[in-house]
């Protein structure tokens, strides 16, 4: 069985710093991650492991990211954050994060990479769990298939290679086959982002 809180990919930390709320992206992206864990689309399960996760980009930086284990918390501070800030991956299972911060950024960040690095205009990525949503995942569009983990280069690519699907891109969200309960939303910014996954959340028949 998988395991969410397991880092899979080599991870080289280059500054032991709390990331700065100098970038007006860290009060938007506490907000959002505070949303979604009201939401439970974060959180931690029977077991006390951690899920879900969200990033902001930081232009011309790289990626902030809310860090691996904290989903027990329900208000994260800027030390719960990481700065991703250089990343690698490919087809065969070598890759790489390199990051800043107090915290280690979470076992899908390769992921959250694979989106932006898809489309330049994503400002946000927002990955929450939802088990009676994520069965109807036929109904919410294309989907990774179900052989790929979370956390890996395969599954980074397979997502970036259903966002060369327009109409994927344009919907803003995709479920993760191989990752139970897993779904992924991304938009212009975190908020564009929250509510376009709340409307289509509403859509499918649920109550935020
Ligand atoms: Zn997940």
């Amino acid at each position: 069985m998988e395991t969410e809180g397991v880092i899979k990919f080599e991870l080289r930390m280059i500054e032991d710093e709390t990331i700065s709320g100098d970038h007006p992206q860290v009060a938007e992206l506490l907000l959002i991650r505070q949303e979604m864990h009201k939401l439970a689309w974060i959180g931690v399960d029977r077991e006390q492991i951690g899920y879900g996760n969200a990033s902001v980009r930081i232009p011309g930086t790289g990626i902030l990211i809310t860090g691996t284990q904290t989903g027990h918390l329900r208000v994260l501070e800027e030390e719960h954050l990481a700065l991703v800030t250089n990343w690698k991956y490919g087809l065969d299972d070598s890759f790489s994060i390199t990051y800043s911060g107090k915290c280690k950024p979470s076992s899908e960040s390769i992921t959250h990479a694979a989106i932006y690095d898809a489309h330049p205009e994503v400002q946000a990525v927002l990955h929450l769990h939802h088990s009676e949503w994520w069965i109807l995942r036929q109904r919410i569009g294309p989907y990774t298939p179900h052989n790929i983990s979370y956390g890996t280069s395969v599954m980074a690519s397979a997502v970036a290679q259903l966002l060369t699907n327009e109409a994927v891109y344009k919907k803003g969200i995709l479920a993760m086959g191989g990752h139970a309960g897993g779904i992924l939303g991304w938009g212009a910014s975190a908020e564009i982002a929250l509510m376009n996954l709340i409307d289509i959340f509403r859509r499918d028949g649920f109550q935020p």
